[in-house]
């Protein structure tokens, strides 16, 4: 028994020598880092590396597969744990595995739970990224913001909708029009970008989402207002996108929320911006603007195929008065957020935002507070400065939709059955 042990022990470590020996004639690229994010949008697969790799993906059916070839690429520990990675709810993934398939080339099978448009492409290092090759399953029809909005509201009961709000400003606060006020809020960053570091390792994208969440929750509850968010989870959506979403709704108003760092580290409170049809109105929002539009390189967006600043060709007159509104909008926000925290600037700042370029729907860039501030880091993981902030965004909201309810037009509240019987009113 001992003996056999013996044994295998001896094959075991011929074997390893064997391994040692062939290691630097096999030797291939290492896969750094094996991240999924899953989302009704789209599941992105990234896998890092510190060279740029050849790979090549095709389909197969019965059942429904993806196989991505990844070539002279090592099976290392970043691989071999990524099928641990993959969650039950992943609408789009139902089993991952990868292996060594052939000499040279590891072989990533995703097995599907629907038929899915893959795209995959490469990215370049950015920021703390090295070479980043991407694969993106979409779903052959993507989700419509609109029905997720219809299918919510299904839920919300139609007594009690709005039991706090009423008190504290009365007929004042709530806008006055026939038709749903819709707000699009749009959590920065996610996924492959986190946006902002704090020093305590608070990232940008986890703060903005819960603000933004608290955000939505707070309107729902108002009686003539409706909010759909951009993401609802952890993941990377391209800022046109983000513009597109808002367009679809055909959203009143677009508020992006942020927490970002500055280059001081004492740089602190909060700062309003809106779209810039020239210059920007400072250094400081320029370079912001600047790191902001950045999010698309990190985050990871397709460059193929697409002439993605389509939407700047669409400005116009109209984008001037858009304009004109997202100040009002802005200045309303800014003054409220005044009341809970010192402002960064005294008044709303412009520049090129790529997110707030839609050029029909008043939008703005709301930075809560600096994530690089220690002290503003410390409040922003606070849930009741969480809930202030959304609430002082809500009443800029409600000033600015006061003076400018929102215009009759064939939108949300012509939708049959979507609306029926739960007008506040
Ligand atoms: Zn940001």
């Amino acid at each position: 028994m001992a003996r056999r042990c013996a044994e295998a022990l001896v094959a075991g470590v011929v074997a390893l020598i064997l391994l040692h020996i062939a290691a630097p004639a096999l030797a291939g690229e290492p896969v750094v880092a094996a991240r999924l994010w899953p989302s009704p949008d789209y599941t992105r697969l990234t896998l890092e590396t510190r060279n740029e790799i050849k790979y090549s993906v095709f389909s197969v059916a019965d059942p429904e597969r993806l196989v991505l070839d990844l070539q002279g690429v090592d099976f290392g520990p970043a691989l071999e744990s990524l099928p641990r990675n993959l969650r039950a709810e992943d609408p789009f993934i139902a089993q991952l595995r990868a292996g060594r398939n052939r000499p040279g080339v590891v072989r990533v099978v995703l097995e599907l739970k629907q038929v899915v448009r893959a795209q995959a492409f490469t990215l370049r290092p950015v920021a703390q990224y090295g070479h980043r090759l991407v694969l993106d399953l979409y779903p052959l029809v993507p989700p419509d913001p609109l029905a997720a909005l219809i299918a919510l509201d299904g839920k919300v009961p139609k007594v009690g909708v709005a039991p706090k709000g009423k008190a504290d400003d009365g007929d004042a606060g709530a806008p006055r029009s026939d038709r749903l006020a819709m707000i699009v809020i749009d959590p920065g960053h996610g996924g492959e970008d986190p946006g902002a570091r704090g020093r305590r390792g608070t990232q940008e994208k986890d703060v903005t989402l819960l603000i933004a969440r608290r955000l939505k929750a707070h309107i729902d509850a108002e009686p003539g207002m409706r909010a759909l968010l951009t993401r609802d989870s952890d993941y990377y959506l391209p800022l046109q996108v983000r513009v597109d979403k808002a367009r679809r709704v055909k959203a009143d108003l677009l508020v992006s929320i942020h927490a970002d760092a500055y280059i001081r580290p004492h740089a602190h409170g909060s700062s309003v911006f809106a779209l810039s049809e020239r210059r920007a109105t400072s250094e400081a929002a320029r370079w912001l603007a600047k790191k902001e539009n950045e999010a698309d390189l990190i985050g990871g967006v397709n460059l193929d195929g697409k002439d993605r600043y389509l939407a700047q060709t669409l400005l116009d007159l109209s984008q001037t008065a858009t304009i004109d509104h997202s100040l009002r909008l802005g200045n309303a926000v800014l003054a409220e957020l005044g009341t809970i925290n010192t402002l960064h600037k005294p008044r709303v700042e412009q520049a090129s935002f790529a997110v707030l370029k839609a050029p029909d729907i008043p939008s703005i860039l709301v930075e809560t507070a600096f994530i690089s501030n220690p002290s503003e880091e410390k409040r922003l993981n606070d849930r009741a400065y969480q809930d202030r902030l959304a609430r002082a965004i809500l009443a800029g909201i409600k000033q600015y939709l006061k003076r400018h309810p929102p215009q009759q037009r064939p939108t949300l509240a012509a939708l049959p059955d979507a609306r029926g019987g739960r007008r506040a009113e």
